[in-house]
């Protein structure tokens, strides 16, 4: 698996991936996992200047966010295809794609297998009180995808690690929605116990000022 492991490395690196992760997923529920034992999840921080535009309000001329997750999509369709025609099972868990296969339910915004549960077993950060996975290079403010295969990665399968928010109410005060409820994350509570996806306009006011973004930002 080196090889192929390296090549997907490599094709990743070329369009700034910064984290490639592969997540032993084998004890969830059939249901979730879909007979694949292993994620691929991978993604990248977004440009500093961007959440800087969002924390100070001023009109954003187009949407990075909108442009890296895109990216994110199609690069997790190539790998799922690369791994395909390298002779295993994989299926990219793309918008487009776990709509195809009813994994994602648009209508309450939910998939079967958010990238953020595999960031958790990633040992990637932990969950803050808005609801987003909170990582300990960048901060919560990332883009990322993730492809289901039957390919022999080497694994790793970490414990969740709890929140940091404390007494922070930083994205609840901003939500310019009250989406938010400020409810601490933890094992067995709900999404929408943290936020109200019916609610939330997509504004990445509780990404950009979370405070650990913000200090990330200042290393970068
Ligand atoms: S993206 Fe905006 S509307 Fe949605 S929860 Fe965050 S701050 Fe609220
Ligand atoms: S802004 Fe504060 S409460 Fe919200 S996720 Fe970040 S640390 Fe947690």
């Amino acid at each position: 698996m080196e090889k192929i492991t390296n090549n997907i490395r490599q094709v990743l690196e070329k369009y700034h991936v910064k984290f490639l992760h592969f997540v032993d997923i084998s004890d969830l529920p059939e249901e979730t996992i879909q007979a694949f034992p292993t994620a691929v999840l991978f993604g990248l921080p977004l440009p500093a200047d961007f959440i800087r535009t969002i924390n100070n309000n001023t009109p954003i001329r187009y949407n990075m966010f909108d442009l890296l997750e895109e990216r994110m999509k199609r690069l997790a369709d190539f790998v799922a295809a690369y791994l395909t025609f390298e002779g295993y099972k994989a299926t990219s868990q793309s918008d487009e794609e776990q709509l195809l296969k009813q994994t994602y339910n648009e209508t309450i915004f939910r998939s079967r297998l958010p990238h953020k549960t595999l960031a958790l077993r990633a040992g990637l950060g932990w969950i803050g009180k808005n609801d987003l996975c909170n990582t300990n290079h960048y901060g919560c403010a990332i883009s990322m995808c993730s492809i289901l295969t039957d390919a022999p990665f080497k694994t790793v399968k970490c414990e969740p690690a709890p929140p940091k928010c404390g007494k922070c109410t930083a994205c609840a005060d901003v939500c310019p929605t009250a989406a938010i409820s400020g409810k601490c994350w933890q094992m067995g509570v709900d999404r929408n116990e943290l936020i109200n996806p019916d609610k939330c306009i997509l504004c990445l006011k509780c990404m950009a000022v979370c405070p650990f973004t913000k200090a990330k930002l200042r290393n970068r």
